[in-house]
């Protein structure tokens, strides 16, 4: 489904600002100038005319082809002209074409029926902005990534903190590139491992591919349940639709929220609606399974399990290093 429906408003809207914006200030620069070059009026006047004559000719008849040449000739030489005037008045010889912000789709945002670079780019832009990941995390990426806060020494279990960390970070990257196709990640282990740091950085990259990402805090994810629940609020109503939606769910710190019967049976709908659809989420949580099954029941935690590739962290807490 890919992004989500008010980012390409808000892009589209863009592009149509942008490009009524150019064709005005051409118009505005065009009539700058002729007041300047009074003889450039005759030029452009004939410029103009050659469309239509060209079009007249051909209705018309005779010797249509001798008559298009001519056309066409004359249309090349008052052209030249405009751009010799301008030259010689010291502007730029394409001072009165529209200049759109980008050249190549004209803001369109496609060119040859391919989309354009440019419309890429914004979408992820916009989309990127509407995550409202704030300037706390604005910096996590995989690029970003600190292997070297993870301890190189064998922790007892057959692996080192830093080679465990080598194969989640591997998982998270192939997942990022490859969303619908992949299984969904739980990751867990204590605070300060690095696991929303991981989640961020998905998310980031998923974007970037075209996927359509919601990230929220589990807190938040139920808060906008009740907004919508308990205050009937409209906005929040559109946001759980993306919730159930979008191609990639990610929650962060799941069981730090304040449990109730309410967000137990959210998180088991969401969770459960998102599996029969094929859609892919990923959680990050402290908690044990354990822990996890009291607040929130065997039978979800078993049947998130059943659908995850579960991702533990092991090390010391890497934040302030
Ligand atoms: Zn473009």
């Amino acid at each position: 489904m890919g992004y989500k429906k008010s980012v390409y408003t808000v892009v589209n809207d863009e592009f149509r600002r942008r490009k009524e914006k150019s064709v005005s200030e051409k118009s505005k620069r065009e009539q700058e100038i002729l007041m300047h070059i009074p003889e450039l009026k005759e030029i452009c006047d004939v410029i103009k005319s050659t469309g239509t004559e060209l079009v007249r000719t051909v209705i018309d008849g005779g010797d249509v082809e001798i008559m298009i040449e001519e056309i066409k000739t004359k249309h090349i030489t008052k052209m030249e002209e405009k751009k010799r005037l301008l030259i010689a008045h010291g502007l730029k010889e394409d001072e009165m074409e529209v200049k759109y912000t980008c050249a190549l789709c004209e803001d369109e945002g496609y060119a040859d029926g391919k989309i354009c670079k440019c419309y890429k780019k914004a979408l992820y832009n916009e989309a990127f902005a509407q995550m409202n990941f704030g300037a706390k995390i604005s910096s996590h990426s995989f690029e970003n990534f600190r292997f070297d806060f993870y301890s190189e020494e064998n922790d007892g279990i057959g692996v080192s903190p830093y080679e465990r960390m080598k194969t989640v970070y591997d998982v998270a990257k192939k997942f990022a590139r490859n969303v619908e196709k992949k299984s969904n990640i739980v990751m867990r282990g204590p605070t300060g491992l690095g696991k929303t740091f991981l989640a961020v950085s998905i998310a980031k990259e998923a974007l970037k591919n075209g996927y359509g990402v919601v990230f929220y805090t589990a807190q938040n994810l139920f808060r906008t349940f009740e907004r919508q629940q308990f205050n009937k609020d409209m906005e929040a109503e559109d946001e759980i639709n993306e919730i159930i939606n979008c191609d990639l769910l990610i929650i962060d710190d799941l069981g730090t929220e304040f449990i109730t019967q309410f967000t137990v049976s959210c998180l088991y709908n969401v969770i459960n609606t998102r599996i029969l659809s094929g859609k892919k989420f990923i959680i990050t949580t402290n908690m044990t399974t354990e822990e996890l099954e009291d607040k929130y029941s065997n039978r979800i935690v078993s049947r998130i399990l059943g659908e995850c590739t579960l991702n533990e962290f092991y090390g010391s807490d890497n934040r302030g290093k």
